[in-house]
């Protein structure tokens, strides 16, 4: 049975809308993007760091999931669920390598506009741009990523208050339903 594309969470960063593109029904995870369709679907809805490109195909699909398996994993590591992988951060900054940019001077006083070295094809940008929203929340470290351990959900978000352990309060609540279930099972 396919699970119903919904973009509920994406939460208007690049580096966590790109991460949460796979979620939880239950305690069970399921990929929202199976297809170039669904990819479309993504680039419509999330907070892009770059122009859209008109098309996506099944290349760019791969390379799409490719990186983000990657950053997800990287993501959940620092937010202290799974394990940091150097074979993720070699994913990472291939792609990085992949279409460089260099910080040019915008035509406003005071404006810096990052423009691609040569002529990257529209969707090897976007990927970099993606690759490199990510490197910065990673490297900054940002202590405020999160991930909301809640069934039904398993999002990566930025924490507005500290110690917030759920993204909302709907996963607070269904967290401590669920706990109250499984403790009753013994
Ligand atoms: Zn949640």
């Amino acid at each position: 049975m396919g699970i119903e594309l919904t973009w509920e969470w994406l939460e208007g960063y690049p580096s966590l809308d790109f991460a949460n593109t796979v979620i939880r029904r239950g305690w069970t995870e399921h990929e929202l993007v199976t297809s170039a369709d669904d990819l479309e679907s993504w680039l419509d809805a999330a907070a892009l760091p770059g122009p859209r490109p008109t098309s996506v195909d099944e290349d760019d699909l791969r390379a799409f999931l490719h990186l983000r398996d990657a950053a997800l994993r990287l993501l959940r590591a620092a937010a202290g669920h799974g394990t940091w992988h150097e074979s993720d951060v070699r994913t990472l900054n291939e792609t990085l390598l992949g279409s460089p940019e260099v910080m040019v001077l915008g035509e406003e006083p005071g404006s810096l506009v990052s423009r691609a070295v040569g002529s990257p094809a529209p969707f090897t940008l976007l990927l970099a741009r993606l690759a490199a929203a990510v490197r910065d929340v990673l490297a900054g470290p940002r202590a405020d990523l999160a991930l909301c351990d809640a069934p039904g959900c398993g999002q990566l978000f930025f924490q507005r208050r500290t110690n917030q352990a759920w993204c909302g309060p709907a996963c607070g609540n269904r967290a401590r339903v669920a706990r109250h279930h499984s403790a009753g099972q013994g």
